[in-house]
Order: structure tokens, then sequence, then C-alpha cells
């Protein structure tokens, strides 16, 4: 175990390279800290890289000087090479992923250092140093404060990764096991929240072309703390499940990890069961050949036990799972004659009727559900034969369907499970982990509704840290060079505003009910949101689509098929059938949402980008209403490379999520602000006992802002007079100002002062 002492951190000399500069009074003009690719910043540059044995110690990005993407990332890259993970970033957490296991930087030992220690902030740059802060911070000094903690990055960087050590960290730091009167049911809580884990990426994690454990949904996880701050329960939220990779998989990526689980780790009995013998070939189930330690099937039994999945219900989940496989070997001939529906392909008719036992529905009748629609026409019907691809569309409609409900189920019960009673717990800690921003060769809708969530979440973190800081200093009067930050409002408007937006005209075209045509669709588009500068289109381009300039980059997306996705259609018929199943689960799945409505035109109206919409705005109003830590996971290479670091990949990474503007201004800021009584109160002595000896004995705590502020000044002028010892701050900073109410300080100022305030006492 390594010792408390080991985990220190080595603090840069930040300003070493500056040193000689003296301050001259407390109130100081900042120059604009935005770089000018002149010749003399390049040299400044230089000189900073110089020192490259000293890259490493730069445990806080805002301490780099001067603050540039190559200054960042040469930093970065030193310490990646010595197995630094995490780095701070004024108040975001840069963590790299070492695409390797790394003994003991999660023990239960490390987690208990970081609990116990009185500061540990002052330990290495560490995720347990923000999950510390969140679990300080939600008791709050006067009163509890929810805290959020924002795990972001792109597919791969490590962010369900980092959510399993926050919850890890929680479930040892907050377990009531170690209070004496240990009870089982709550000793139970911490396994089972942890247990929903494998649960959940069993069931909503895939292999990707660019993370073998790809987590396919979003996810918002509240841990309960009651009154003692212990975890006594949790309840989950999840986002836009990529249903679609049920039945359709990308070249050289795989179905959700269940699947191939059962295949995996089923025993002789149950292949029996779920008519899967060994070697026999699904086209749902492709790349199976491919080993990843994710196949861990009784793992997951395991947790589903422990959640209270008993083995009744497990038996109905996997005949559920191995109905879904059978369909996808289901094929359908090409029609011969438009007026009888297609026929099953020879082979196919095995596997349809092993689906049908095994979704326990009849088999004709899901036959023809999948080949005959039904149309109404008034109060009559009638039957009208598919066509093969509308046939082959029905069939991978069925299979959606279904796994959307049972993963929707599956969350509920886990919810059930691990939710405690409103009256047992009075706080929360949330983690969030939600895909990273998308920009592949072809984007459409599944794009961007992901990368509208994460303009939300990009608008939150600018609100709350970028806007906030300098807000402040404008209603202070302080005289500030603005960082220039990048408002994404007017691309949040172009996506979801009212009363046009791209959401708006999606929603009206899916409701037209016509056949819906990609050009017309791109045409109206034009018309409406012309105005707009942060959507354009390549007039010359043949295929529909258009361009969103998103704050982390452009992304086009193809119109070709979106307002059918916005539909989200699913044909009445299937509804039914399955309402007819036999199946317990199966039947529940489906009638317990449909009772209401007896006339079933499918499941919800609700269209996909109405429904994501409402659930990000939720997501939201709880993230407004928390305190946020953003943790930035970033991807050291694509190809997922052990401890491989390449450059080009991490700066677009470093840009895409604002982190350069975000060390800019921390860096040019002052992070700590205290209010002048304050101030007086704590370092009035200091200056006392100063060489300079301040001329004062006693001030009225209760005087008026510009009295105090005179204190103040006075204060700081004797203080800093005699500061031959301050810490050399980076070039573009000083060290403090005086607001209208507050005294505003770097860090490094802060330290200082309460060095000599030690002294003195
Ligand atoms: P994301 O959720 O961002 O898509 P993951 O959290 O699934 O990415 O991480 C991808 C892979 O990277 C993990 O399966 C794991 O192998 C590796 N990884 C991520 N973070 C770490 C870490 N801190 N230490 C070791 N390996 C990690
Ligand atoms: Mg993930």
């Amino acid at each position: 175990m390594s010792s408390a002492g080991d985990r220190r951190k080595v603090t840069a000399g930040a300003g070493r390279r500056h040193g000689g500069e003296t301050v001259k009074g407390f109130v100081h003009k900042v120059s604009s800290p935005q770089p000018s690719q002149n010749d003399s910043q390049e040299r400044e540059i230089q000189a900073f890289l110089t020192d490259e044995d000293q890259l490493y110690t730069y445990d806080d990005l805002t301490k780099v000087n001067p603050v540039t993407p190559t200054t960042v990332l040469k930093c970065l890259e030193a310490r990646y090479s010595l197995k630094v993970f995490y780095t701070h970033a004024g108040c975001t957490l840069v963590a790299l992923n070492p695409f390797q296991p790394i003994p003991d930087l999660y023990s239960q030992d490390v987690m208990k250092e970081y609990h116990c220690s009185p500061q540990p902030q002052e330990f290495k740059p560490h995720i347990f140093i923000v999950a510390e802060e969140a679990y300080r911070n939600v008791q709050g000094q006067v009163e509890p404060v929810n805290q959020s903690l924002v795990v972001s990055g792109e597919s791969g960087a490590g962010k369900t990764w980092t959510s399993r050590c926050l919850m890890k960290y929680y479930a040892t730091v907050a377990s009531s096991s170690s209070v004496v009167k240990s009870q089982d049911t709550v000793e139970r809580i911490e396994r089972r929240v942890l247990d929903s884990n494998p649960i959940m990426e069993a069931f909503g994690n895939a292999c990707t072309l660019r993370n073998n454990n790809s987590s396919r949904f979003g996810k918002y996880i509240q841990l309960q703390l009651d009154r003692c701050q212990l975890l006594v329960g949790a309840s989950v939220q999840t986002y836009l499940l990529e249903k679609t990779r049920v039945a359709c998989q990308l070249a050289n990526e795989r179905n959700f990890h269940i699947f191939y689980q059962m295949m995996k780790g089923a025993t002789d009995e149950q292949r029996k069961e779920w008519k899967m013998p060994r070697g026999q070939h699904f086209s749902w189930l492709p790349n199976s050949e491919k080993t990843i330690e994710e196949d861990c099937f009784h793992e997951t039994l395991k947790a589903m036990g422990h959640l209270g999945i008993n083995a009744e219900r497990q038996k109905q989940i996997f005949r559920i799972l191995a109905g879904i496989l059978q369909l996808g070997n289901v094929n359908f001939t090409s029609l011969s004659d438009e007026s009888q529906p297609c026929d099953l392909e020879e082979q196919s008719k095995d596997f349809l009727q092993k689906t049908a036992e095994l979704l326990c529905v009849p088999a004709e009748e899901l036959q023809t559900c999948l080949n005959v629609r039904t149309l109404k026409a008034g109060k009559q019907s009638v039957l009208k034969p598919c066509s093969q691809s509308e046939c082959s569309m029905r069939k991978d409609c069925l299979a959606k369907v279904i796994y959307a409900q049972l993963f929707e189920w599956l969350v509920t019960f886990i919810n059930n499970s691990i939710c405690a009673d409103k009256s047992m717990w009075c706080n929360f800690i949330g983690v969030l982990d939600v895909y990273g921003f998308e920009c592949f060769q072809i984007n459409n809708l599944e794009q961007l509704c992901i990368n509208y969530a994460n303009e939300k979440l990009q608008q939150h973190f600018v609100a709350h840290y970028l806007r906030a800081q300098q807000d402040e200093y404008v209603s202070e009067g302080l005289q500030w060079a603005f960082v220039k930050y990048q408002d994404n409002q007017s691309c949040l408007d172009l996506i979801e505003g009212i009363p046009v937006s791209v959401f708006s005209l999606l929603n009206e075209e899916s409701r037209l009910n016509r056949a819906s045509d990609a050009k017309t669709f791109r045409v109206r588009l034009e018309k409406e949101l012309n105005n707009n500068g942060n959507i354009s289109w390549d007039k010359f381009s043949k295929v529909p689509h258009f361009t969103v300039a998103h704050y982390a980059g452009k992304v086009c997306y193809q119109i070709q098929g979106m307002v059918e996705k916005n539909k989200d259609p699913v044909p009445p018929e299937l509804i039914n059938l399955l309402q007819k199943s036999d199946n317990v689960l199966l039947h529940q799945l489906f009638t317990d949402k449909e009772t209401e409505n007896p006339t079933t035109k499918g499941l919800s109206k609700v269209t996909v980008v109405s429904k994501f919409k409402n659930s990000l705005e939720s997501l939201m109003k709880i993230l407004h209403s928390t305190t946020p830590h953003y943790t930035r996971c970033i991807k050291p290479n694509s190809e997922c490379k052990p401890l491989t670091f390449k450059m080009e990949e991490v700066i677009m990474q470093l840009e895409a999520c604002g982190i350069v503007e975000t060390i800019r201004i921390s860096a040019a800021g002052f992070p700590i602000r205290i209010l002048f009584q304050s101030f007086i109160q704590r370092y009035g002595l200091i200056g006392k006992y100063s060489k300079f000896k301040a001329e004062r004995s006693w001030v009225d705590l209760e005087a008026d802002s510009d009295i105090l502020r005179q204190e103040v000044e006075k204060l700081l002028s004797v203080v800093l007079a005699d500061s031959s010892h301050l810490p050399h701050s980076e070039k573009y900073n000083s060290w403090v100002h005086c607001g209208r109410t507050k005294v505003f300080l770097t860090q490094s100022m802060l330290d200082w002062l309460e060095d000599q305030r030690k002294k003195v006492l």
C-alpha cells in the first residue's frame, strides 16, 4: 500500500521563470490572457518547454504559463508517460485513459486515504478528490446541497469506468458496514447499487469500433444519502437506448453483450430451452468469435439474483431474448404475386416456429403480422400484403420494440430494488455518464439527439462556470479582460427553439402522416431556418443533408430516413400480438402500456425528439439545482492502445470540450472570493504583525462597503509590501483584486495568506 505521503502532489513551481516580478500595489490590471501568436509568445512557449523534466509537475493546468494548446498538451503528455493520469484544470478534472489496469490506483486503501485526509485536495489529482469534495459539499455549511458529477468525453474515453469508480467510492466511504449497528438491509444496499452496473452494461453496452464496452444509452444515477451521509439507496434514469443495434450492427461491431453472454455461458439445459444448440449461427449475432472480457454471463446472473430478479423472471427474460435471436434468422422471399403475402424462405420456417414458441405467441399469427398490413378505412379494415423489404422492416421493428420495452422494464425493476423510501434520505450525489459528441461519416437522428444533449451540457458548463465567474467580475466592478467563450445558445435555438427549429419542423413533418420526402424536408429547413448562422448546406450535394456548426465542430446530418426515425412507428398488429403472449413478462411489457388505449395505434405517439427533449429538460433542471463537478475523460489514442499518447487526437478533444478556454479563464481568474468583513476578520492580524504594521486598531465590520474596502486596501498594501516571500504568480495574473463587496484572490495568494496567518497566531 502506498502511504499518504506518496499521494501528496508535486506542485509545479509555476512562475519560476517569471522571478523578479514584483508587486507594486494591490490593484493590478489584468492583461489579456488570449494568446497571440507573435514572436514573443513563441519564445515564451519555447522557454517553457525547454525545462522538459519539470513539465510533469504541473498538477493543475491553470498554472501552466503561457496557457496554449501546445504547452497544455506537452504537460499532459509528460504526465501520461510517467503514468500520471489525472490533472486538474481549474474546476475541471482531466482524466486520461491509460487503457490498461493500473494496480492500486483505485484500491479501497487509496479510497480511505482520500476520504480520511483533512485536505485531500493536497493529494495528487485523482477522481477520488472530486468524489470526496462532492461528498463533503453535500453537507453544506449552511444547508445541504445536492451534488452532480458530470463525466463527459468521447466514446472509449473512460466515462463509464469513471462512473463505476465513483459509485465504488461512495459504496465504500458512505457505507454503513463500518457503523457498529451494521444492519443487514443497509449493508446489502451498497452491493445492490453496484450490482445494477453489470446488469445495465450487459443489456445496454456493446462492442463497437471505438470501444469494446461501449454504453449505448445515457445514464444519470442519484446516490441517496441519509442524514449521517450514509448511502441508503439510489435511482437511475436512462436516456435514448440505441435499440436499432438489436436488429442491425455495423461491420465489425456487435449486438448487446447479453446475447453473447447467453451464447457463451448457457448450460446444456438452457441451450435446449432456448433452442440454441452449440454452433448455431444467428444473423443478429455477428463477430461472436471475438472474445472480450464482457462475456460474463454468470456475473450478470448473480447480479440479477442480488437485485431480486427471481429464477422464474430470469427464465422469462432469457426466453424473450432467445426469441429475438431466432427472429433475426427469419427471412421472407420476394413477392411473385402482389396479391399474395411474401413467403418464408424454406429454412426460415423452422426459425419462425422457434421464435413463436419462445415468445409464446401463435406461429401463424406471428407470420401474418410480419407479412400482412391492416389498413383501416373508416370502420373497415383492408388487408394488404407487405413487400419483402416491408416484412424485413416489421421484423426489425418487432425485435426493437421488445428489446426497448424489456430494457425499460429492467431499469424500473432496478429502481424499485435500490431506491430508498423518500423518508430515508435527504440528499443525493448524482453521477452523469452520457455519450459524448459524435461525428461520423453518416450521421442521422441519433447523432442529432446525442450532439444536442452535449450542447445542453456544454451550455450548463458555460453558464455555471465561465459565465458565472465573469458576471461576478462585472457586478463587482472589476476591470477584466474577457476571455471569449463560445455561447452556444444560437445552436440550441436552431435545434430545439420555438417557434421554428430543426426539431419543430421534424415533428411537424412526422405528424403530417405523408410519405416523407427528404428533398422537400431539406427545402423546408432551408426556407425556415435560413437566418440562423449555425446551419448550412452544400448546394451541390446530391444527398439531402444539413450541416450544424456545433460548439465542438461541424456535423453533417443526412436527412434520408430522419422523419421516419422520429416517428418510430410500431405497427399495431405487432402490439396486439405481443399482448396475447403467454410469456407473463412479455405480456406485461405490452399490456401495461396500452390498457388505457384499447384502440392501439402502436406504442406512444410522442416523437423521438420530443421524448428526448423532455427527458433532457428534466435532467437539466436537476443539474441546475445541484453543485456540479466536471470530469473530462480523454482518449489518448483511437486504437485504445495502452499508454499511447497522440497529440493530435488529444488536442481535438480538449478543444471539443472547451478545456483550453476553461484553463485560460481559470488561470487568469481569481477563484477565491472573500467578503470584506470576513477578510478583515481572518487576515487583519497579519497586518498587525507585519514589518510595516497596519495603522488600525478597530474596524466596524458593519460599516458600509466603501469603508470596508478602504480598510482591506490598507491591509493589503501593508501585507504586500512585505511580500518578498510571496509565491510568484503567472505572468498574466496578479494575485488580488478588490471588488465592491469582496476580495478576489488566486489560490496561491490564499495559500500564502494562510501561511502568514499561521505564523502570527
Ligand atoms: P466510455 O464510457 O467513455 O465510452 P469506458 O469507460 O467504457 O469508455 O472506457 C473504455 C475502456 O477504457 C474500458 O473498458 C477500460 O478498458 C479502459 N479504461 C477507461 N478508464 C480506465 C482507467 N482509469 N484505468 C484503466 N482502464 C481504463
Ligand atoms: Mg460508456
